[in-house]
Order: C-alpha cells, then sequence, then structure tokens
C-alpha cells in the first residue's frame, strides 16, 4: 500500500466517475458539437453565476488564457510572490502575453487591498508599464492551503473598479476554500471577472480545468484556447469525469481537510518538527528540524510507504485527497510516532 502525499493531482478516476466517463456522448468539441463539454462548461458557470465556461487541458492553459485577455503586451500584473501563475506557469506570463509582474510579499500567499493599492503603477507616469490585472489564489499552494476572507476580496475587487482592473482567481483549490469556509461559489462569481477552477486536483479528474466569466471574455478566451493548440475534439469523456466530480466529490472535501488536521495535531508532538502552518484546507506544511533534513525525511518516509514532497531546504508538504483514505492516515500516524 503506497500512500502518496505529494499531492493531489495523482488521485485515479473511482469506477463510478469512470462509467460517467465510459457513457458520455461525445462531439467535436472545436465546433462546439460536444454535448458532454457543453453540458460541463453549462454547469460550472451556472454554479459560479458567470455566464460562460470554457473546458481547457490545464490549470495552466485556463490561468495564461485568462492573462493573455486581460493583457496587452507591456502591462503588469499583480500577484503574490509565491503565485503559481508567476511560479510555476514556466514564465507564461511574459512568454504568452509579453506582461511583467509586480510581485507582493503576501501573508500565506494572500494579499490585501493595501498591498495592491502600493503596487499598482499610476497611468499618467509614461515611465511605468500599465497595471492592468489583478490576481489572487485561492486556496493558496504555497501558502499551506491558505483561505481569503470575503472581505478582503471584496476590497480588493472595489480597489480594481476605481482602477479599472480587472480580477481574476487561480482557484486550482477554490472548492477546497468554498467547504472550509462554507461560502457560496455565486459570491465568487460576482467579484472576479475571470475564474479558473481545476477538476484534476482535490476533485479527483483524471483531467481538465475550466475558465469562467462573461459570454464576451470566454469568446475570446476560445480564441486563445485555439491558439494555444488547448482546442479539443472528442473531449466529452474528460468533461463527463469533470461534472461527475462536481456533482459528487465537493462535499467530500471536507474529509481531506479532516485528515490533514489529524495529521498536523500528531505531527506537532513530535521533536523532529518545527513551525507547523496552520491547516485550514487540504495541505500541510511543516519545518523538519534535527536529526532530519527535509530530503532524509522524505526519504525515510519513503522506506515506509509514504511519499510526500521536500518543497524547501527546511519544508516538508503532505497533501490529502480522494485516494487517501482512513487506514492510511492511520498507518502513516504510526510511522510517525515511531521515526
Ligand atoms: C495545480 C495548480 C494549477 C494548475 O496546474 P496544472 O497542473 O496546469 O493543471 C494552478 N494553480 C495552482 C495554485 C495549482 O496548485
Amino acid at each position: 500500500m503506497l500512500i502518496d502525499y505529494r499531492s493531489d493531482t495523482v488521485t485515479r478516476p473511482t469506477p463510478a466517475m469512470k462509467e460517467a466517463m465510459h457513457a458520455a456522448a461525445v462531439g467535436d468539441d472545436v465546433f462546439g458539437e460536444d454535448p458532454s463539454v457543453n453540458s460541463l462548461e453549462e454547469k460550472a458557470a451556472r454554479m459560479f453565476g458567470m455566464e460562460a465556461g470554457l473546458f481547457c487541458p490545464s490549470g495552466t492553459m485556463t490561468n495564461q488564457i485568462a492573462i493573455k485577455v486581460h493583457t496587452v503586451p507591456g502591462d503588469e500584473v499583480i500577484c503574490d510572490c509565491t503565485a503559481h501563475i508567476y511560479q510555476y506557469e514556466g514564465g507564461g506570463i511574459a512568454a504568452n502575453s509579453g506582461a511583467s509582474v509586480k510581485l507582493l510579499n503576501g501573508y500565506r500567499g494572500l494579499i490585501t487591498a493595501e498591498m495592491v493599492a502600493e503596487g499598482i503603477n499610476s497611468f499618467d507616469d509614461v515611465h511605468k508599464a500599465r497595471t492592468s490585472l489583478v490576481a489572487l489564489e485561492n486556496t493558496s499552494n504555497r501558502g499551506g492551503g491558505s483561505c481569503y476572507d470575503m472581505e478582503d476580496i471584496e476590497a480588493i475587487r472595489s480597489l480594481c473598479d476605481t482602477n479599472g482592473l480587472a480580477l481574476h482567481l487561480d482557484g486550482a483549490r477554490l472548492f477546497n476554500a468554498l467547504v472550509a469556509r462554507e461560502q457560496d461559489p455565486t459570491d465568487y462569481g460576482r467579484l472576479f471577472h475571470s475564474i479558473s477552477i481545476c477538476l484534476s486536483k482535490g476533485l479527483g479528474s483524471p483531467v481538465g480545468s475550466v475558465l469562467l466569466g462573461s459570454e464576451a471574455f470566454i469568446k475570446k478566451a476560445r480564441r486563445v484556447r485555439k491558439l494555444m493548440g488547448g482546442g479539443m475534439r472528442q473531449a466529452g469523456s474528460l468533461a463527463a469525469a469533470g461534472s461527475y466530480a462536481l456533482d459528487y466529490h465537493i462535499q467530500r472535501l471536507a474529509q481531506d481537510h479532516y485528515h490533514a488536521n489529524k495529521l498536523a495535531e500528531i505531527l506537532g508532538y513530535q521533536s523532529f518538527v518545527g513551525g507547523i502552518l496552520p491547516v485550514e484546507t487540504n495541505i500541510l506544511i511543516f519545518e523538519v528540524v534535527q536529526p532530519y533534513t527535509p530530503q532524509s525525511f522524505v526519504a525515510t518516509l519513503k522506506e515506509h510507504g509514504i511519499l510526500a514532497f521536500a518543497i524547501s531546504p527546511t519544508q516538508v508538504r503532505l497533501v490529502t485527497h480522494l485516494d487517501i483514505s482512513e487506514a492510511m492516515i492511520e498507518k502513516t500516524i504510526e510511522v510517525f510516532e515511531h521515526l
């Protein structure tokens, strides 16, 4: 029994999800004729109270398409310094959109309206890049699955309105935040000009993300998706997995959060653990101290059939997900207690 905490992307489709995939009606989605893709896009848009959706192969693509639609070359994007769009998308902001980035030092990956206000360049100053987009990440991956307060997002949106800026959400793990904070998805639909949600993270779908926005925004996004090579043909089986995940895998995320908390509690008693970032959702980031280094700790876990990532010179990350069972948590706790 391999216990894989490296990421919530490692989940495999459940038998019921496979059945939904097998039964999916398909057509050519580049022609707009795949009924399962159309139905997924409508379902996701309706859930967030937004006008339209666009099914894409990855969250990197949905984010990068959004950035390209919201900016022109030479513009500047404001985000936290740990943001996935900046750190883990291959330099795509520069390569795909010719835009530069203003990085903010947020708290656990979360930024505030005050920080954003300082990062906006004056449009009247010809020396400066034109600020056109603010991008938030909820939950924040490098922040240890931290979640935004609605009031903070509202303040940032209001600042964006005053300054004529677009507001994008990298919601790769937005469902974890929705469940943890018991928030209403339509509040997000109201506050953001575009939202990227991932179906292949905690929701347990094999592939795919959906970009949400207005009809006009998604029309432009559809063109950019084609440009980037993301127009898929009979993608309905993948979309059906996504629809299934939206129907059946959202509420169960609470179980993943419970598991992450349980692991954090046990780790808190261990002498080889330093600081632990507060656990709000399914990500657990902690410092490893003597006699271990993050590398040696991960290697030791591996000998016990447990996989984790050393994510910095001092930290290890564990992510709980659909394929982590109660029995695996018990086994992991046993290993932690005997190291
Ligand atoms: C995983 C992830 C993405 C998208 O990644 P893909 O692997 O391209 O689907 C985007 N943002 C965050 C915060 C992520 O964790």
